[in-house]
């Protein structure tokens, strides 16, 4: 047995300091979500059934279905994804992945590893969507299931077109999966109406609730595919008929994240009580008012208009000023955090659940332009803090 003292214990305990998440994700949690996490009770049983029953019904109005097919599950956004390819295809499979960027990416490194024959089908997420070159394709080979990303986080566009794509997909029988991990609870996003057979989402984007609890839904005709599959899914925990038997069954498959399952209940709550027509308006103004701050600080929007996400504001800064400085300083000085975007030059605030709130965008806007001025950029801060009050009171178009 090795000795305690060849690991002496240290004398405080890791309590990071507090600091304000306007990044790509984690975003901070309302008070309630929080007091939700810190409770702990048995996974099974009477109250853990009504909970899993209200969490169901919650998400049904969440992403806007009628299907009863839905699954909480231990893990990240990406788990999910995992959980809906690895249960619709297999070595057989003929699979499109559909990308303009790293989430995109992410679904057909997934679908590789299942030993499906992928077909990537890329295009620029700031232009208009290649509709007819999908067509095209879509009339020469057959896919099994389509897969694609509504909000790219990374290159922060958002793919207006998801309902025109799904809609084609569908009519050459293709099953069509789709990430909504940063635009479920920001973003209008209709399952049903848009004909989606897997939509999924992680908990601690547009929901505001804790990381590694996500949320699934199966249409009724990805769901009979599922159940008349001849295939042994890989992933045992998420097998998706082995979910159900706790999803649905109130079985043990493995222990539930009971402490994460009541904050999503709570933030799935909060969502029920706001409306979904609200909380969008809310993002709309809460992140156009930031795009139009950005842009009175002089800085570069990463995308155009009608393609720009909401959700996630990318901008570029002015040259002579280092990213990394900015990230540094305004955590430093500020306790604000911003996101890099996996090693491009490009800056990404997030605008998802609680980080649309007037006083965070206040707080980040300021911090910004005060960081802006440190590093040597002088700017019109003053400007900027009017141009968000303007917009956040929905008075002015962008
Ligand atoms: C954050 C994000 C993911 C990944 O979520 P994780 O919880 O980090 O696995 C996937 N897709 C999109 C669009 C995202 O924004």
């Amino acid at each position: 047995m090795i000795s305690a003292h060849a690991f002496p214990a240290l004398e405080k305990s890791f309590f990071p300091q507090e600091t304000l998440l306007m990044g790509a994700g984690p975003v901070p949690q309302p008070p309630s979500v929080r007091q939700a996490n810190s409770r702990i009770a048995s996974h099974l049983g009477e109250r853990m059934n009504e909970v899993i029953r209200q969490i169901r019904i919650m998400t049904r109005y969440a992403f806007q279905t009628t299907t009863p097919w839905i699954f909480g599950l231990s893990g990240p956004g990406s788990a999910a994804a995992e959980m809906a390819i690895g249960n619709l295809i297999h070595s057989q499979s003929k699979v499109l992945a559909i990308s303009s960027g790293h989430f995109g990416l992410r679904m057909y490194e997934m679908a590789r590893r299942h030993q499906a024959t992928v077909t990537l089908f890329e295009f620029d997420g700031r232009d208009a969507f290649p509709l007819e070159r999908l067509r095209e394709l879509l009339k020469q080979q057959f896919f099994h299931v389509v897969t694609l990303v509504h909000g790219e986080t990374s290159s922060t566009t958002i793919n207006p077109e998801l309902a025109a794509i799904a809609a084609l997909c569908k009519q050459h029988g293709a099953l069509v999966v789709v990430d909504a991990v940063c635009t479920l609870g920001t973003t209008e996003v209709l399952m049903d109406e848009w004909q989606l057979d897997v939509l999924f989402c992680g908990g601690q984007k547009g929901l505001s609730s804790i990381p590694g609890v996500s949320l699934i839904a199966f249409s009724a005709e990805a769901w009979g595919q599922v159940v008349q599959r001849t295939f042994t899914p890989r992933h045992w925990c998420y097998d998706v008929l082995l979910a159900a038997e706790f999803w649905h069954h109130h079985r043990y498959h493995y222990t539930a994240p009971v402490n994460g399952l009541f904050a999503l209940h709570e933030a799935l709550r909060l969502l029920n009580a706001e409306t979904l027509s609200v909380r969008i308006i809310r993002h709309r103004n809460s992140s156009r008012g930031l795009q139009h701050a950005l842009l009175q600080l002089g800085l570069a929007l990463a995308a155009p208009e009608v393609t720009r996400l909401n959700a996630v504001v990318g901008f570029f800064l002015p040259a002579g000023i280092a990213s990394p400085d900015l990230i540094e300083h305004l955590l430093v000085e500020h306790k604000i955090e911003i996101s890099a975007s996996f090693g491009s030059p490009l800056l990404r605030i997030g605008q998802m659940g609680e980080q649309c709130r007037a006083e965070n965008v206040f707080r980040l806007v300021n911090a910004l332009a005060l960081t802006l001025e440190t590093l040597g950029h002088p700017v019109d801060r003053v400007a900027a803090l009017e141009s968000l009050t303007l917009l956040s009171e929905g008075a002015m178009p962008l």
